[in-house]
């Protein structure tokens, strides 16, 4: 029997807001933002006492993710289609021909090519994975985030403990 839990995160407030370009789309192109909610499914085990995680543990987890890019200018540090320059207190963002300059503390440079929900749903993955390996239990694991109500990406993986 397969068995999971789940977490939504408009209901549970697993949520975030913040800024974007895409420029790889033309109306993606200009700043702009979302509400974005974390959803999560774990497939697993239970254990002894009949629960596979504990829903505040990946609630906790989930939230220490979302924290550091709440409210921020979410920019993709590897992106071939934005130049991408760090200076003393800003950040110069160079893209579709238009010159972008955010103040340093109003953005997260994080290591992905687009900011879109698909990879941003990889980005949180990737640090949920390592904040809940040492459950042994968990066989899959599904994330997404929902780009404002009714659309989003979900990104999944299989553990091999
Ligand atoms: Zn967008």
């Amino acid at each position: 029997m397969e068995s999971y839990i789940y977490i939504d995160g408009w209901k549970e407030k697993i949520r975030f807001s913040s800024a974007h370009v895409i420029p790889e789309y033309e109306k993606c192109g200009r700043l702009h933002g979302h509400t974005y909610a974390v959803h999560v499914k774990l497939y697993g085990e239970p254990d002894d006492k009949g629960i596979i995680i504990d829903f505040s543990i990946i609630k906790e987890n989930l939230k220490d993710i979302i924290k550091k890019i709440d409210h921020k200018i979410i920019l993709p540090k590897k992106s071939k289609f934005a130049k991408i320059k760090i200076e003393k207190n800003s950040i110069n963002m160079n893209t579709l021909g238009k010159n972008y300059i955010f103040p340093k503390e109003d953005c997260i440079l994080l290591p992905i090519d687009s900011t879109s929900a698909e990879k941003l749903s990889c980005y949180i993955l990737d640090n949920f994975i390592r904040k809940i390996k040492n459950y042994k239990n968990i066989v899959k694991i599904e994330l997404g985030i929902d780009e404002g109500f009714g659309q989003g990406a979900r990104v999944s993986i299989v553990m091999r403990n």
